[in-house]
């Protein structure tokens, strides 16, 4: 039987359309009470205003051996900053994760997935390994985002695998197949189709391959969105647990910078001498 690891991911930041982080303080409590039923560690993406309010609560989710990454300084697109602006943020960004977690940050997810070639560039210089911005096979991603088809139609033609951009820096894009591997798609299908978009990522995906699930801290709690009209949170939760139990069932869970460690591993161990 092929190996595949599984990594569930939240973008972590301010509630949609608001100023609050309820999805913080109420939100991942009830992730917790989810993964720790699994042999599980989440992958936080967070950003610099969510990591400024509640340093203490990311922290003891860190100790816990949870993944603390970074979803930039502010939840900004990186391809509308200029590059000092792009440079500046994720100056501020890694210096504030440093002065909080005493290391840097192992991975970068762009908000809204904005990533840019210039933005990909800068990541090694300020100690990233790895990158999970790209959305490979994603075109629901184009219609959500339409004022930047563009981009995102661009993306959708990226390699559908992690690679290897330099020597210790990797890019590792989450899973999809027309539909992502998300929180919205999970909202509104029924679960059974939800895990058939999963068995067909896991065919397509090969030996020692990686499936990325994720979904933002805001789907954990009441929004006044239409989307909650068909999926209520205590629903979207309870279908999250009984999807992730079914993805565990056929791979072995891991954080994304455990993963990214692993493939800079082997990668060293294949250099000539
Ligand atoms: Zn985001």
């Amino acid at each position: 039987m092929k190996r595949i690891f599984f990594n569930l991911s939240v973008d972590t930041e301010q509630d949609l359309h608001s100023t609050q982080y309820t999805g913080v303080t109420q939100g991942l409590p009830l992730l917790a009470s989810v993964v720790e039923k699994y042999p599980l560690l989440p992958t936080l993406f967070v950003t610099g205003d969510c990591l400024e309010n509640y340093p203490k609560v990311f922290q003891s989710y860190k100790r816990q051996g949870w993944e603390i990454s970074l979803h930039g300084y502010r939840h900004l697109r990186y391809d509308e900053l200029n590059l000092n602006q792009k440079k500046g943020h994720l100056q501020k960004g890694v210096t504030l994760f440093k002065k909080i977690f005493k290391a840097t940050p192992s991975g970068f997810r762009a908000p809204q997935h904005s990533i840019d070639t210039d933005t990909l560039q800068l990541l090694p210089s300020f100690g990233f390994r790895y990158d999970s911005s790209f959305t490979p096979r994603n075109f629901l991603q184009v219609l959500f985002f339409p004022c930047y088809w563009k981009a995102q139609l661009k993306h959708a033609f990226t390699k559908n695998a992690p690679s290897r951009i330099t020597d210790s820096f990797y890019e590792i894009p989450p899973s999809a197949f027309i539909f992502p591997l998300t929180g919205f798609p999970l909202s509104i299908l029924p679960l059974f189709l939800f895990k058939r978009l999963f068995d067909l990522i896991y065919f397509l995906t090969p030996h020692n391959g990686i499936i990325l699930f994720y979904f933002h801290s805001w789907s954990l709690i009441p929004l006044k969105s239409k989307v909650q009209k068909y999926c209520p949170p205590e629903q979207f939760l309870k279908k999250m647990d009984q999807f992730t139990a079914y993805a565990l069932r056929k791979t072995e869970a891991i954080t994304l910078e455990e993963y990214t460690y692993s493939l800079t591993a082997v990668a060293n161990k294949k250099k000539p001498k």
